[in-house]
């Protein structure tokens, strides 16, 4: 597959040279870079990316699952270039901050008040310090193997290598990048997803410690991953019983299992909500929100001295073409019909794999939530990270490659990640990815 990628993708791999001698690895995200080289981007539109040597894509990895609205939206486009118009930034309040904010209110019945940032790490960086603010404690309880941005205590095990991670039931914290205080995971905690008993150990043996239960409602670092049973609820009700904050990262979840989220998906409200991604319909935005007791702590003041609040700072906070942008997608673009639309897609793409898989004979399973799929070349079940260690890397990268010389991307390029099916999507599109999928799969099971 390789082999074919490299005959088709020529000037990428020029690019990605010449590149290299100026960016660390030829990218501002260390995720992007992977071997060969990425496909390196000419122009995108609708749900296609073309790439520097002409390849068009059907997209279905749509910006790390960011582009439920799909590339270049018309109405989003058309407003947010009136909006460059208008200002760019301003730096002050104004009407468009009630016109980004309502929704978002109006979808998470746990978010009374939200602050707008401008990513995902800031998000939920802020969701942290302002639970670690309201509780006076230090510790916060996160899942192993979950992605919650790039700021040190997210990089506490976040994907670590099993064979340093020490055993399932009392993992060994992993940094995962140089430079993160030897500080940093102390106050960090590992809990295990879809194991509640995991995090209820944690609180016990650190009763009256636990500021916060950070976790992402489904894990959409780890492919799909669905919370089993009454996980989450358990989850809340031990929050409720240590006078822990429940955080849910909502990063990839919100706005898109659900018009409110996961959190709405799931029937689970937690105390604070991150965001980013989907809501901003592609551009640079993020927020966090949640009950007004906890959110009105966000505050500057000094009171001889000693903080008295939670602090959130930021020039491009809020700014204008984000907010625009933010407003748009959510209140014209991400309709009830647009959420029945692409529901109605994932349910067909689903079957068309499941009918493939079948049909060839290969071993593997399709899980979907809401627009989002995953296929995952093994018949095992993923509940938990250490399930995921079970999947067939190699595997699955003959897969992509394979899928990017039919011209589909199906997902992020590896088996962490999962599809989005965005409104621009027809039916057709889901045909030509099952066909490109069919072909393909003669040549995976020979
Ligand atoms: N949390 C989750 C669950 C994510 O998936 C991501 C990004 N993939 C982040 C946080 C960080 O968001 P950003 O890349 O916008 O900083």
């Amino acid at each position: 597959a390789y082999d074919q990628y490299q005959k088709r993708t020529s000037s990428s791999e020029a690019m990605a040279d010449e590149l290299r001698e100026l960016v660390p690895a030829g990218v501002c995200s260390t995720f992007r870079a992977y071997e060969p080289y990425p496909v390196h981007a000419r122009r995108a539109a609708g749900t296609s990316i073309i790439d520097v040597d002409g390849n068009e894509y059907l997209d279905f990895a749509l910006n790390n699952g960011t582009q439920l609205v799909g590339h270049t939206h018309p109405q989003l486009s058309a407003a947010v270039k009136s909006q460059i118009d208008d200002g760019t930034l301003y730096t002050r309040p104004s009407s468009l901050l009630e016109f980004a904010a309502q929704p978002l209110i109006d979808r998470w019945e746990a978010i009374e008040q939200v602050r707008f940032t401008n990513s995902g790490t800031e998000s939920v960086m802020h969701a942290m310090r302002l639970a670690r603010a309201v509780t006076g404690r230090e510790k916060i309880i996160r899942m192993e193997g979950a992605y919650h941005g790039a700021h040190d205590p997210a990089l506490v095990s976040k994907m670590p290598p099993v064979d340093r991670a020490g055993p399932a039931a009392d993992p060994t914290p992993v940094k995962e990048s140089q430079g993160i205080p030897e500080s940093v995971p102390e106050n960090i905690l590992l809990g295990q997803y879809n194991d509640a008993d995991s995090v209820e150990r944690l609180l016990r043996e650190h009763e009256g410690e636990v500021a916060g239960i950070l976790v992402e409602p489904a894990c959409f670092n780890l492919g799909v991953v669905e919370p089993e049973g009454s996980f989450l609820q358990r989850l809340r009700e031990l929050a409720d019983e240590f006078n822990a904050v429940l955080i849910f990262d909502e990063v990839k979840t919100g706005v898109k299992l659900a018009p409110g989220g996961g959190a709405e998906y799931y029937g689970v409200q937690p105390d604070l909500v991150a965001l980013a991604k989907a809501i901003g319909g592609g551009y640079p935005v993020g927020a966090f929100g949640g009950r007004r007791e906890f959110m009105s702590q966000i505050a500057a003041d000094l009171d001889e001295g000693v903080a008295t609040g939670a602090a959130h700072y930021g020039t491009y906070n809020g700014n204008p073409l984000s907010l625009r942008a933010v407003g748009v997608t959510l209140r014209e673009i991400l309709t009830d019909d647009a959420y029945d639309h692409v529901t109605e897609l994932a349910d067909r793409l689903a079957a068309g794999y499941r009918d493939v898989i079948d049909d060839a004979g290969l071993e593997g399973h399709v899980v979907t939530a809401g627009s989002q799929g995953m296929v995952y070349f093994t018949d095992e079940r993923i509940r938990t990270f250490r399930d995921w260690e079970h999947v067939d890397e190699e595997f699955h990268e003959a897969y992509w490659f394979g899928m990017l010389n039919r011209g589909v991307i199906p997902h992020p390029h590896d088996a962490s990640q999962q599809w989005t099916i965005s409104v621009q999507h027809t039916a057709d599109d889901i045909d030509a990815h099952v066909d490109a999928f069919a072909d393909l799969a003669t040549h995976l099971s020979a």
